[in-house]
C-alpha cells in the first residue's frame, strides 16, 4: 500500500483545510477544545454547516446524496475535522440508520428518512440496550404487540445517547416469545413525541449528562414503520453494529488529543526538567503514538475493504478495541501529566512550577473519566475478542 496522498487527496485537504478556516465558528472550536460538554445547539449548527455543504454525511455514497468520498478523502476529513476542533459528527442516523435504510429500507422509507438526516432536521438516538440487555443484546424484552394496522409497544430502553435532543428513536423489539431470541427481534422507527413515551437523564460518572432512560408505555406505533421483516431484525441489528465500531475507532480525535498531550508535556515541569523529557513518560507517549501510527494504517486497510464488500465486516472489532485503549492511554497520560490540577475545578491555576490555566485544566479530569465509557458502549470490548475469536480464529 502507497501511504503517501496523491496530488488530488492533496488537493481535497486543502479543500477540507480551506472550509473549516472559513466556516467553522469560533465558538464551537473553544467549546470542543476546552473539553466542556457539547450542547444540542452546538450539534445542530455544526451538523447543518456541514450539511451546507453536502459533507455531512460522510459514509454515504452520492447515489444518497452522501459526497461519495473515498476511504482516504475519508480519513483526511476526520484527521482535519479534529485538528481544526470541530465537533465529532452525532452518529446514530448518519453512520448507523442511513446504511440501514439504505439497504434494508423500502423505497418510502428511504424517501421518508434519508432526506432528515442529510438535512440533519431529525435527530435520531439508538434504542438497543435494556437493563438485563447489553451484552446479551438478543435477550431483550420491549415487546411489540400487533394491533390492526399498528404495533403497541411497551418496555424499557437505557443509555440512549443523546436521547434528550432526538425527536426520533429506532429500537429493536421483540415480536414473537418463542423459538431462538434471536429469532424475534424487530427494527422498529419511531416519533419521540408519540404518547406513551417517557425521556429520563442518567448521570455519567463525570456528571455529564450524555445518556438517558426511555420508557415505553401502550406507544402505538404505525406498522409501515417496521424496517425489514418483522422477526428478522437481528440481521438488521449487527449490520449496524458493524458500522457503529467502525465509528468508534476514532483516529482523527486521537491524533488531536496526542498532539495537545505532547504539547503540555513540554509546558509541564516536574523535578526541574519538562515532563516530555522524564523517560517514563515519554516512553509511555512514544508507545501510544506507534500504536496509534499503526491504528492509522489498519483503519484505511478495512475502510478499503469495507469499500470493496460494500459493508464493514467483524473485523471492525479490532478498530473498536485499539481505538478505544488508545484514547483512553492518552486522556489517562493528560491527566498523570497535570497531577493534582487535574482536579475539575473552575479558576486559574498558576503556581510558578506549572504554568497552567484553563483551558488545560479545567475538565481534563472530566475527559479522563468520560473516556471510560469507550471500552464499554458499541459492544464492551470483552464481547468484541468474543467476536473476534468466534468470527476470524474459528475458536
Ligand atoms: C456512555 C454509554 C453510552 C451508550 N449509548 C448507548 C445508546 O445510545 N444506545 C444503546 O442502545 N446502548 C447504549 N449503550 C449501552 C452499551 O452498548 C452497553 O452498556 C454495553 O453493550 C454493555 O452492556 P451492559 O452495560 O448491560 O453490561 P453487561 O452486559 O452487564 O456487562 C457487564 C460486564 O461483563 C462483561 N461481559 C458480559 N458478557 C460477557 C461475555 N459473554 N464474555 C466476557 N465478558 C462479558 C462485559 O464486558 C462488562 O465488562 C451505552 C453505554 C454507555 C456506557
Amino acid at each position: 500500500m502507497d501511504l503517501s496522498y496523491t496530488p488530488q487527496e492533496l488537493a481535497f485537504q486543502q479543500e477540507v483545510r480551506d472550509f473549516f478556516e472559513a466556516n467553522l465558528p469560533g465558538h464551537i472550536a473553544d467549546a470542543v477544545r476546552s473539553g466542556a460538554e457539547m450542547t444540542g445547539e452546538i450539534y445542530q449548527e455544526y451538523h447543518r454547516i456541514l450539511s451546507a455543504k453536502g459533507w455531512l454525511a460522510t459514509t454515504w455514497p452520492k447515489q444518497f446524496g452522501g459526497p461519495g468520498w473515498t476511504p482516504v478523502e475519508r480519513h483526511i476529513f476526520d484527521v482535519e475535522s479534529n485538528r481544526y476542533n470541530a465537533p465529532r459528527i452525532v452518529p446514530f442516523g448518519l453512520a448507523m440508520l442511513g446504511p440501514v435504510i439504505q439497504k434494508f429500507g423500502n423505497d418510502r422509507q428511504k424517501a421518508e428518512v434519508l432526506p432528515g438526516i442529510l438535512s440533519a432536521e431529525d435527530w435520531w438516538c439508538q434504542g438497543y440496550s435494556e437493563p438485563g440487555a447489553g451484552s446479551d443484546l438478543a435477550s431483550l424484552k420491549t415487546r411489540a404487540d400487533r394491533d390492526g394496522d399498528h404495533y403497541v409497544v411497551n418496555g424499557q430502553k437505557t443509555w440512549t445517547t443523546l436521547g434528550q435532543y432526538a425527536n426520533k428513536i429506532f429500537c429493536l423489539v421483540r415480536t414473537r416469545f418463542d423459538g431462538k431470541p434471536q429469532e424475534g427481534i424487530s427494527f422498529l422507527l419511531m416519533d419521540l413525541d408519540l404518547p406513551g413515551i417517557e425521556m429520563r437523564p442518567i448521570r455519567l460518572i463525570e456528571g455529564g449528562h450524555e445518556v438517558n432512560e426511555v420508557f415505553f408505555t401502550d406507544v402505538r406505533v404505525p406498522v409501515e414503520n417496521l424496517v425489514g421483516e418483522e422477526n428478522a431484525g437481528w440481521t438488521i441489528a449487527k449490520f449496524l453494529l458493524t458500522h457503529e465500531r467502525t465509528g468508534i475507532a476514532g483516529v482523527g480525535i486521537s491524533m488531536q488529543a496526542l498532539e495537545e498531550l505532547k504539547a503540555l508535556g513540554r509546558r509541564v515541569k516536574r523535578d526541574g526538567r519538562r515532563l516530555i523529557e522524564d523517560p517514563l513518560f515519554a516512553a509511555r507517549v512514544a508507545r501510544v503514538e506507534a500504536d496509534l501510527e499503526a491504528m492509522k494504517i489498519t483503519n484505511l486497510r478495512m475502510l478499503f475493504q469495507a469499500q470493496k464488500q460494500g459493508h464493514p465486516g467483524p473485523e471492525t472489532s479490532i478498530l473498536k478495541i485499539k481505538g478505544t485503549q488508545i484514547n483512553q492511554e492518552i486522556r489517562d497520560l493528560a491527566r498523570r501529566a497535570l497531577g493534582p490540577v487535574a482536579a475539575p475545578f473552575p479558576g486559574h491555576v498558576n503556581d510558578g512550577n506549572l504554568a497552567l490555566s484553563p483551558p488545560d485544566t479545567e475538565h481534563n479530569a472530566a475527559r479522563y473519566f468520560n473516556a471510560r465509557k469507550t471500552s464499554i458502549f458499541g459492544g464492551s470490548n470483552e464481547i468484541q475478542r468474543n467476536i473476534l475469536t468466534k468470527t476470524m480464529l474459528e475458536l
